[in-house]
């Protein structure tokens, strides 16, 4: 029997119109868990670097992870992998909601997809019955829109619906995925579903989970929420409103916005507004809130309410999701009604909330400054607003000048030229990334913008706290009950870390403890990631619910795979390998991992240098970021050794030089 995973895929061949349902190895589960880590496996297997974002042969895989459908409080992401034709590396993007249970309750841990539809389609399972259904009335609709169409045309309320809009249709290269409260947004894997010309999946299961120690499981599930109540009871004293408390509280909890305002840059990621957040902003954005706020809903199986329904008058009712409030807002140097409003019209339209702002303001500011002239802009409104609702109506058309911008600012620039390049200056890996720019460098949050493959930093940082407290006392105070912490040296290094002076950054955390702090924060995402679990309750607060010592407990007693804190960190670190892996073939190397020139006005390059280097030799990767074959050995990836010395990206000396990128076309 298996427990935890139902133990079964579903294969779907649009080209063919084919449904299997595909029986899937247990020892896969014990090497890569499920979610993310069996994507990558699978990814690796199945979609050589030949392979181009919109072939048929590129697969996109909607995972549930592997706690999906449990008990297990917060446990309901869907993992999305394809490749991004952004970044045209591997993607993974997740989205929480109602999604993932549903569908390890009709019976199955993935659904993948491949081939091409020659017709708009959705996909409808329920439960045993799986069909692929004409989309034809539904082109053109928007994401939530959608949904509503087919749950009523199945007649099925229940129906869990993940969807694209416009921009998906249209393949534009941050389309996303939308369902219920969530998205699933980084990597544009949104463009990768329209291309297979799947408009929707539906699902409904009303199957049970097989859980191998229930009551062992539901002792675990209880601890997590009395400390989740002990948690919201005890904010952590002295860091900002969103780092206090657990879950995703900027969506639509909380409304003091001082930290993000006045700390994230306005416009083209330009402008920082030092004393914008006053009393008159702050009551006027919380009666907004307020206004349009219907009410705080949750995810599957959570207590924590972090997003809310928004009611504005004359437009239909929609679930704001992650941070989409502010980014439009932000971007358009605008207010928070505004940001409300266009958020709507986004989540119809089925775009990433991060890259969507910054591609606007970016097209605004070439025109600000005579790259693009009146000629790419016929008929654009005058106002501010006004603009950028128009561009967004044109990038998920791909009309005009939206055709250009559709592909995200690196590609963007690269078409339009005349040095529009240097207004695309916000990208690692050629895809938008938070608009923050800082003084001093962050040696911990260099290594995780560099080696991140993730993409989004929001979804690598998290576990150790982002910058000292003033007084030692203060971190004596934190330190006394982290118990979170997987050796008792990363109490020390916060102890130690100072403001100012001989233990502070640059130079403090040392490069040796920075390597320790990136790698455990990593981890532990990598982790949520085959699990399932919202980083929100898990790796991205300070002190949250699950940590390293409890999730061994929970996969062994959920899924009955022998587990322990040793072998949960070497299978995440096999899996996280393996996403490396299949970058690496498709042409990634260090010169690709570097945050944008402008992060930090201070930078060290020699100690940025050290930096990589020793994380690099960390990881058990050489000099260009290529995974060593002793390392691969170690972790039982001898045949992806194999196939990097096949390629020449190693040859048989254990740290060869790589050889020059392969899969680095950049070819639309
Ligand atoms: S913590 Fe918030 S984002 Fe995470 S599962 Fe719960 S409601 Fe969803």
């Amino acid at each position: 029997m298996r427990y935890a995973e139902t133990g079964f895929n579903l294969e779907v061949d649009l080209t063919r119109g084919n449904i299997e349902r595909v029986e899937t190895d247990p020892r896969d589960t014990e090497l890569y868990l499920g979610g993310l880590g069996t994507n990558a496996k699978i990814l690796w297997d199945r979609v050589p670097p030949e392979v181009d974002p919109f072939s048929p042969d590129n697969l996109l895989i909607f995972s549930a992870g592997l706690l999906c459908g449990t008990p297990a409080t917060g446990c309901n992401r869907t993992i999305v992998s394809t490749i991004s034709p952004q970044t045209r590396l591997m993607a993974f993007s997740m989205m929480g909601g109602f999604w993932a249970p549903e569908l390890k309750y009709a019976g199955y841990d993935k659904v993948i997809l491949r081939g091409k539809s020659p017709d708009l389609v959705y996909l409808w399972i329920n439960d045993d019955k799986v069909e692929i259904r004409d989309a034809a009335h539904l082109k053109g609709k928007g994401t939530v829109e959608t949904a509503e169409l087919i749950r009523k045309e199945l007649d099925e309320p229940k129906a869990q619906v993940a969807a694209i809009g416009l921009a998906g249709e249209n393949r534009v290269y941050f389309a996303s995925i939308e369902q219920g409260r969530s998205s699933a947004s980084r990597g544009g894997i949104g463009a990768v579903m329209g291309d297979k010309g799947v408009k929707a999946i539906a699902v409904r299961g009303t199957k049970d989970i097989n859980i191998s120690q229930p009551a062992e499981f539901l002792a675990l599930c209880n601890e997590v929420l009395e400390y989740i109540k002990f948690r919201n009871a005890n904010p952590i004293p002295g860091v900002m409103p969103i780092l206090a408390g657990l879950g995703s509280p900027q969506e639509m909890a909380v409304h003091d916005e001082k930290w993000h305002t006045e700390n994230f840059m306005w416009g083209n990621s330009r402008t920082r507004r030092k004393d914008f957040w006053n009393e008159d902003v702050a009551k006027k954005w919380m009666e907004t809130m307020d206004s349009v706020r219907t009410r705080l809903i949750s995810c599957y199986n959570c207590p924590m309410k972090c997003g809310a329904t928004i009611s504005i008058p004359g437009l239909p009712t929609y679930m704001m999701k992650c941070f989409s409030k502010l980014t439009y807002t932000m971007a358009a140097m605008s207010d928070l009604d505004f940001g409300f409003k266009i958020a709507q019209r986004a989540t119809e339209y089925g775009v990433d909330g991060f890259s969507t702002p910054q591609v606007m303001a970016f097209a605004l500011e070439l025109y600000e400054n005579g790259i693009l002239t009146d000629d790419h802009f016929p008929g654009m409104p005058a106002d501010n607003e006004g603009r950028f609702y128009w561009l967004l109506d044109r990038i998920v058309r791909r009309e005009g000048i939206g055709d250009v911008l559709a592909n995200g600012t690196y590609w963007a620039a690269k078409a339009i030229g005349n040095g529009a390049d240097t207004y695309a200056h916000n990208n690692i890996k050629k895809h938008e990334q938070l608009p923050l720019k800082l003084s001093m460098l962050n040696p911990i949050y260099f290594l995780m913008y560099s080696t991140g493959e993730k993409i989004n930093i929001t979804q690598i940082e998290g576990q150790f706290p982002q910058a000292p407290w003033p007084t030692r006392e203060e971190r004596e105070a934190f330190a006394k009950d982290w118990f979170q912490v997987p050796d008792e040296k990363f109490k020390q290094y916060l102890l130690d870390w100072e403001l100012r002076g001989e233990k502070s950054i640059p130079y403090y955390p040392t490069v040796q403890m920075c390597c320790d702090i990136v790698d455990w924060q990593e981890r532990m995402h990598y982790i949520d990631d085959a699990l399932g679990m919202c980083s929100g309750l898990s790796s991205f607060p300070l002190k949250p619910p699950y940590h390293i010592h409890n999730y061994p407990k929970f996969i062994s007693a959920g899924a009955g795979i022998d587990m322990d804190e040793a072998k949960l960190t070497q299978a995440a670190k096999r899996y996280r390998t393996l996403v490396r892996a299949v970058n690496i073939r498709r042409g990634m190397r260090r010169k690709d991992e570097k945050p944008p020139e402008n992060h930090w006005k201070k930078r060290f390059p020699e100690l940025e240098k050290e930096l990589l280097d020793t994380y690099y030799q960390f990881k058990g990767w050489n000099s260009d970021g290529i995974p060593t074959k002793a390392s691969l050995h170690e972790m039982g990836l001898d045949y992806v050794a194999e196939d990097f010395v096949k390629r020449g990206i190693l040859t048989d000396g254990e740290d060869a030089p790589a050889k020059e990128a392969s899969a680095e076309k950049e070819k639309k």
